[in-house]
């Protein structure tokens, strides 16, 4: 269904709708309304330069590159190349062990890189790294063989040494990842192992030129450890890890006032305005998914995954945020549990976490979370409140109570469009549901 040409048109969803009148930018073009430029301690950032109202998509971009990290299952390279431990184990649980969380790229790092120092130990042998830097090694996690060859192929594959390096060589990179030796070992060994001998009429490198391709492909792996966005597996299944030259360039905020999201049918980066942008202000958006989870843990995994040292959002700032947070966690696995007991199985992180014993009380949690929610203090206006409005359609649905799941269809109608806009699948899929109620 291609309405991209369509403006939304749910009159009957309730409350005013703050959609902005005018129409998008067409997809490719140059986003007039934000600028990258330095962000003090920040680094670079993206600001806007001029007035945005809520809604209104920012950036719409497609990748620069893409890396099919967990759709690598074949055995093209774990157990194929001589004395390197296949690390099929790492993209096989990645997608069942996260497949039900929400947009959580930055828990893909986590789970991959302690199980790839589980498995990690067959290549301990001829490390020649000190202490340092195996402390280094244990904190980041350090990755498997295959997983550096993949990344090796397809940036040759994709031929982005030779076109599109510019557009991601000033992206910011992990430092870790760029002077880990390992990475760079086997970066030189991918070159002396897979291409060359693929390739017998093609005069070897110089040690010089061999050192420099090693470079340019550390800096690389250590742009995509820090910059890529890992699409959600059930929301986007089959879509490969990207990254976006403009998107990465946007800095985290636990409360941002933009939402970014792969479109799954276009395949671009959308990033959407989800409250009124004031011309001067930075854009941020919120790494991972840092709803109901405590200051001291969000600012744990920003310094693991991303090397940033503290956020100073103001929910970061206000302690008091954590009892919220940890009011909507009880309210919202509560109700989701309930409507998917078998997620449990796998999300063993909330175990502590109460199944509401009917639908009756599922609904009662859901609105509770709701109200949450929508405290300002949380400002949260992103996708767990779209999914907790959908949890409260699906409950008023089961209680036989379709007026009201209409009114939850139509707010989680709304709030897609805001976030994702109105070419997004997930966008389609709630205002269909809000129709259908409609016509009952
Ligand atoms: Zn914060």
């Amino acid at each position: 269904m291609n309405t991209s040409n369509n403006r939304p048109f749910f009159t009957g969803a309730p409350g005013p709708l703050a959609v902005p009148v005018s129409p998008y930018p067409p997809p490719g073009s140059p986003s007039t309304v934000i600028e990258v430029r330095p962000a003090g301690y920040m680094g670079l950032g993206v600001f806007a330069t001029q007035n945005i109202l809520k809604g209104t998509r920012i950036i719409d971009e497609p990748p620069v590159f893409t890396f099919h990290s967990h759709l690598c299952e074949d055995d093209e390279y774990g157990g194929g190349i001589s004395g390197y431990a296949s690390d099929d184990s790492d993209e096989s649980m990645l997608d069942e062990g996260v497949s039900m969380r929400n947009d959580n790229d930055q828990e893909n790092f986590t789970d991959q890189g302690q199980e790839e120092m589980d498995n990690d130990e067959d290549m301990n042998d001829d490390d020649e790294e000190n202490d340092d830097e195996e402390e280094e090694d244990a904190y980041k996690g350090s990755p498997l063989p295959a997983t550096v060859f993949r990344f090796c192929d397809e940036l040759l594959l994709q031929g982005l040494l030779d076109g599109k390096l510019s557009a991601m060589e000033d992206l910011s990179y992990s430092q870790a990842m760029y002077e880990n030796e390992r990475i760079r070992e086997l970066i030189r060994r991918f070159f002396h192992e897979r291409v060359y001998p693929s390739q017998p009429n093609c005069s070897p490198l110089s040690s010089e030129e061999l050192e420099s391709k090693v470079q340019q492909f550390a800096r690389l792996y250590a742009i995509r450890m820090r910059c890529q966005y890992s699409p959600h597996t059930t929301e986007h299944p089959g879509s490969p890890e990207g990254i976006y030259a403009l998107q990465a360039r946007i800095n985290h905020s636990c409360m941002p006032n933009a939402w970014h999201d792969l479109n799954g049918a276009t395949g671009r980066m959308t990033v959407h305005a989800v409250r009124d942008i004031r011309a001067g202000e930075q854009i941020f958006v919120a790494y991972g998914e840092y709803l109901r989870r405590t200051i001291a843990e969000r600012n744990a995994e920003l310094l693991q995954m991303d090397e940033i040292q503290g956020c100073m959002c103001a929910m970061c700032l206000n302690p008091y945020t954590d009892e919220l947070q940890a009011q909507v966690y009880r309210l919202f696995w509560g109700a989701f549990y309930f409507l998917y007991p078998d997620a449990r199985d796998v999300l063993t992180e909330t175990m502590d976490v109460r199944a509401a014993a009917d639908a009756a009380e599922a609904l009662r949690m859901a609105q509770a979370a709701v109200e949450v929610l929508k405290n300002p203090l949380m400002d949260a206006e992103t996708k767990v409140l779209a999914d907790t409005y959908r949890m409260c359609c699906f409950l008023c649905q089961k209680l036989q109570q379709p007026g009201q799941a209409m009114v939850y269809a139509g707010l989680e109608t709304s709030l897609q469009l805001i976030i994702r806009g109105v070419d997004n699948p997930n966008f389609q899929e709630a205002d269909a549901r809000f129709r259908d109620l409609q016509r009952l």
